[in-house]
């Protein structure tokens, strides 16, 4: 039985020389945003260069797994035929209290249509993508 919210076949990541290092740590089930090492600031996606005070130290954190619904649509037409049998899908953008400033384009598993608010409490969930890969998506908390 596939656990994946696009089903057998969903998209699996595709690393470049900028998000590697978030998706090594994703095939590690963490969870981790790049942080400028000089002026704090939180950024993703990953950058070579902070956008703030252009400094090329860069580290990561781990975000806690606990987030919440900043923006969300649904999607009800595709243009790809592979993406047709799972229509319609939620394209989520989530939030964490605890590193403001940061946001992650993800999905919320088990919201069917209208179920779905912003400023609704998730928890981070793993969806195996294939290849020892890791896609973090969410689950609604009731809060
Ligand atoms: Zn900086």
């Amino acid at each position: 039985m596939s656990t994946s919210y696009f089903g057998d076949e969903g998209l699996a990541p595709d690393p470049n020389a900028e998000d590697a290092p978030f998706w090594a740590h994703c095939a590690q089930q963490r969870l981790c945003f790049q942080c400028c090492t000089d002026c704090g600031l939180l950024t993703h996606p990953p950058l070579g260069i902070c956008p703030h005070c252009q400094s090329m130290r860069r580290d990561w954190v781990q975000a806690p797994a606990q987030a919440r619904v900043f923006s969300f649509t649904w999607i009800h037409t595709t243009a790809h035929p592979s993406m047709k049998r799972e229509l319609p899908y939620n394209v989520a953008v989530v939030e964490f209290d605890e590193l403001p400033g940061v946001r992650l384009i993800s999905n919320v598993v088990d919201a069917k249509p209208g179920g779905l608010q912003v400023g609704d409490g998730l928890k981070l969930v793993w969806e195996a993508a294939g290849s020892g890969m890791f896609v973090p998506r969410f689950c609604k908390t009731g809060t």
